[in-house]
């Protein structure tokens, strides 16, 4: 008897908008600036079958690669983004950040930030998590499902990033980190950029491992708050439970052992303040993936096959820059 709280469209600043039989999300406070242009996808739309059914944009296993290119034309199409030219990494859970450039033939070329230089910085498709650039006409891309997309925009200097941070990336502090790279590499003062939490899993649906749970409260001063007990006190109250369904409730182990929850977000908010962004620049779309299966793909509820949104942000490439 799970009661999601995390079903809506958070502080408002969140809209569905609905094209064809496709949804995607997206965020107010981004909407301002012309020259941008961003979305978290959902999974209505597409031609993928179960275990990935709908919007599919990730090369998973099983699924037809030629099936994922066409999701992902219906997609851009759907953004009027077709004159973009699409960025985006291997994901691996690392902190690595690129810088996206455009080289003088045209292709796209991404430059490792920080030191030391990652390793397989020369692929056309490197391996990382995070993407920057303050160029137009390149779609930064990451895809998730579960995992936590985060997009950052400075308005002010015209730098753009995407973020793909689940617990290992989040723990080591990725959305710090590309925060700082986009002062260090574009001058964006962080009390200039927004950003944009898309969907994930959240607290609700999120059980982990004690050692893991700890490891947040090692690594974050407020720690302590990410983590949820499970609501054990509660477990009598629940209206119209029937005695067997106490049997395993959600936050239980098989051995009956109380699991801890961990709230991912709240950690990327954290993370993002101490960057040095204002509270009142961080948006957050509160659904939960594992408990809105109907529109989003839940890599914690439906398995490893299933499909994954994606999250886009990208510079217009007809608007001119202001001049100085
Ligand atoms: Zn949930």
């Amino acid at each position: 008897m799970r009661v999601c709280y995390s079903q809506n469209l958070g502080d408002g600043n969140f809209k569905i908008v609905s094209r064809g039989g496709s949804k995607r999300l997206e965020c107010a406070a981004f909407a301002r600036p012309n020259w941008l242009l961003h979305a978290f996808s959902t999974r209505a739309g597409g031609g993928s079958r179960p275990p990935a059914a709908g919007l599919n944009l990730g090369f998973t296993a099983g699924e037809a690669p030629a099936r994922v290119q066409k999701n992902r034309n219906e997609f851009l199409r759907s953004l009027g983004a077709e004159v973009f030219d699409l960025a985006e990494v291997h994901q691996i859970h690392s902190t690595l950040v690129y810088r996206v450039r455009r080289r003088e033939d045209g292709e796209l070329q991404y430059l490792p930030c920080g030191y030391p230089l990652p390793s397989g910085s020369g692929k056309p498709v490197p391996e990382g998590d995070a993407l920057i650039t303050n160029e137009p006409g390149i779609l930064l891309s990451v895809r998730s499902a579960d995992c936590v997309p985060i997009l950052l925009v400075d308005s002010e200097r015209r730098a753009v990033a995407a973020i793909h941070a689940g617990w290992k990336g989040m723990l080591s502090g990725i959305a710090e980190k590309t925060a700082g790279e986009m002062q260090r590499q574009f001058d964006s003062p962080p009390g200039a950029v927004r950003a944009a939490i898309g969907p994930s899993i959240r607290a609700c649906c999120y059980e982990v491992s004690e050692d893991l749970a700890g490891a947040f409260c090692g690594a974050f001063a407020e720690g302590e708050r990410f983590v949820r007990k499970p609501p054990l006190n509660q477990r009598g109250r629940e209206p119209y439970a029937p005695p067997f369904l106490f049997l395993a409730p959600p936050g239980h182990g098989p051995d009956g052992a109380p699991r801890p929850h961990l709230d991912l977000v709240a950690a990327a908010r954290s993370q993002l303040r101490r960057a040095g962004l204002s509270p009142s620049r961080i948006h957050v779309a509160d659904f939960c993936t594992a408990c809105r299966t109907d529109l989003f793909f839940s890599h914690r509820k439906e398995g490893s096959h299933t499909g994954r949104m994606m999250a886009v942000i990208g510079i217009r490439p007809q608007t001119k820059r202001p001049r100085p």
